[in-house]
């Protein structure tokens, strides 16, 4: 029955990573933090389908801030503005979690949040020094994401 499943998949989540359920930052549409709010750029992030989208500095790997597509707004494409003036203006608080995080503890931190999006940093547990110090973003996971993935099992 219906109610069972749903039951199931919650408690699936319990045992579920966000590991499962993750999108690689090497297929994510991002720009880098350098970038130029020209007719380009924003056709290509309007293309782009997504509704935020990671800004990244001097490598993917490091994630240093959230373009929310709304945030284009009042964004004209012949001032050629550059991305960081709109980011620095927004703000939008990065939310990073680890990928040992399970999905039910997942899915509270996005329903208690004002974000739809983390940032999945990879705990780095080969080699010396601190495995939580690494700053290696690794992947992204989205509140939908999630939600989805417990709809699927049930
Ligand atoms: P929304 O549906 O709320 O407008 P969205 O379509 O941008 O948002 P989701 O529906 O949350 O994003 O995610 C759908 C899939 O797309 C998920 O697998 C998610 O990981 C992936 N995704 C989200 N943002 C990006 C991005 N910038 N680049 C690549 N994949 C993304
Ligand atoms: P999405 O990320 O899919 O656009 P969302 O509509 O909840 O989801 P966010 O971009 O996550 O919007 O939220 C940005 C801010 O806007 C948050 O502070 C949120 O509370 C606020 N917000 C979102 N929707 C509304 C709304 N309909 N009315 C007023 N404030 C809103």
């Amino acid at each position: 029955k219906e109610e069972l499943n749903i039951i199931q998949g919650a408690l699936e989540l319990r045992s579920k990573t966000v590991e499962d359920v993750l999108t690689p930052l090497n297929d994510c549409f991002m720009l880098a933090s350098d970038a130029i709010l020209d007719f380009y750029t924003m056709s290509d992030v309007m293309q782009s389908g997504y509704t935020r989208i990671p800004v990244f500095e001097n490598e993917r790997s490091n994630i240093v801030d959230i373009l929310f597509v709304k945030d284009l707004a009042f964004v004209d494409p012949d001032d050629s503005t550059p991305l960081k003036t709109i980011t620095q203006f927004y703000k939008h608080p990065l939310h990073c979690v680890f990928t040992d995080t399970k999905l039910d503890a997942m899915l509270e931190q996005f329903k208690k949040g004002k974000s739809h999006l983390a940032i999945v940093q990879r705990v780095n547990n080969e080699g010396e020094g601190d495995p939580f110090n690494a700053n290696q973003h690794a992947f992204i996971i989205t509140s939908k994401t999630v939600c989805k993935w417990i709809l699927k099992t049930a």
